[in-house]
């Protein structure tokens, strides 16, 4: 299996995130993508090449222009106002307030994030394009003909809409390169997410279509972040009613429960018969993660990979079925 990866992500590096009442280090650090990539190493997973450079038209195609134009000069916008520190939203145009985009960069921050947690600093732009174009990469070696490709993106996308950034996530690369695979004469996506939190992203760009089936297993958004949207009952609307899967689970979830609905998952993606797979592989449903309350052990990971392959354990309906994967 190929790995697509790039050094640039090391550009984006915050200083703070707000959490539990504090400015901390942020824990989505360079430091998560060495890990990963001494792990690749030590397993032998696969040869590690760069990415392509795709340009931003497959972005265009998932966010929209002012969106991406806001992202390419904010951190230059912030400098001019408030010198060489991390951009930081102040408030939010919640209920009671007009969605409007103010003329200042604070304004514009607080109208295209959703959360305190996300800090934009001056190479996150350069990290944010080479991390799509891991994701892009990845696309093009599926269409190549490779069975799977392991995108290594960081940042990663998931929690990113098609105007809105937040949870560590600016540019959707999983719903990047769900569209570009259709774009390439695709016809049918599964998105796969099953980090810990739940991709609203993800779920926002494509709940109104039936091109893309999204299903998502994450903590219970009565208890968990993002809070506001990954509820069981949101299942699609119009032409994309019944193309939106939800499983939220409690703090505490084992491998049992967190199994049995992977199952009813994977069975939805069968019935669906994708002609690809697309997963946002979070791994922060293991039991020591810092910021995640699942119970997932290590060999646990290694059976979720057993349980997506096409033809184990089920007889997938399409033979020409590949798999990406890929973080957030
Ligand atoms: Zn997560």
């Amino acid at each position: 299996m190929f790995i697509v990866y790039s050094d640039d992500h090391r550009h984006h590096f915050g200083k703070y995130e707000l959490i539990d009442g504090q400015f901390v280090t942020p824990f989505e650090c360079p430091e998560r993508m060495d890990r990963i990539m001494q792990s690749i190493a030590a397993v032998k997973l696969g040869e590690v090449v760069e990415p392509q450079d795709f340009g931003l038209e497959p972005v265009a195609r998932v966010h929209s222009p002012e969106y991406i134009n806001f992202m390419r000069t904010a951190h230059d916008d912030w400098r001019q106002a408030h010198g060489n520190t991390d951009a930081m939203p102040i408030c939010w145009p919640n209920r009671n307030l007009r969605q409007i985009v103010p003329q200042e960069i604070d304004g514009k921050l607080s109208y295209y994030s959703f959360d305190a947690g996300t800090p934009i600093t001056a190479g996150t732009w350069q990290a944010i394009t080479a991390s799509v174009n891991v994701a892009l990469t990845g696309v093009d070696l599926v269409q190549k003909g490779h069975k799977s490709v392991f995108s290594a993106c960081r940042p990663p996308g998931h929690h990113a809409a098609s105007d809105l950034y937040g949870g560590y996530c600016f540019f959707n690369n999983a719903a990047v390169a769900a569209q570009a695979l259709l774009d390439g004469g695709a016809e049918r996506i599964a998105l796969l997410d099953i980090d810990y939190h739940h991709g609203n992203g993800s779920q926002a760009i494509f709940y109104d279509r039936d091109d893309v089936l999204y299903i998502s297993l994450h903590g219970d958004p009565r208890q968990e972040f993002p809070y506001f949207l990954g509820y069981k009952e949101e299942s699609g609307r119009e032409i994309g009613e019944g193309y939106n899967c939800n499983f939220p689970l409690p703090w505490g979830t084992q491998w049992p429960e967190f199994k049995a609905c992977l199952d009813t998952g994977l069975n939805r993606i069968q019935a669906y018969a994708p002609d690809s797979l697309v997963v946002s592989l979070g791994v922060d449903t293991y039991e020591k993660d810092p910021i995640s309350k699942f119970r997932l052990k290590s060999e646990h990971f290694l059976e979720i990979g057993d349980q997506m392959k096409p033809n184990k354990p089920r007889s997938w309906l399409n033979p020409t079925y590949k798999t990406q994967r890929g973080p957030g």
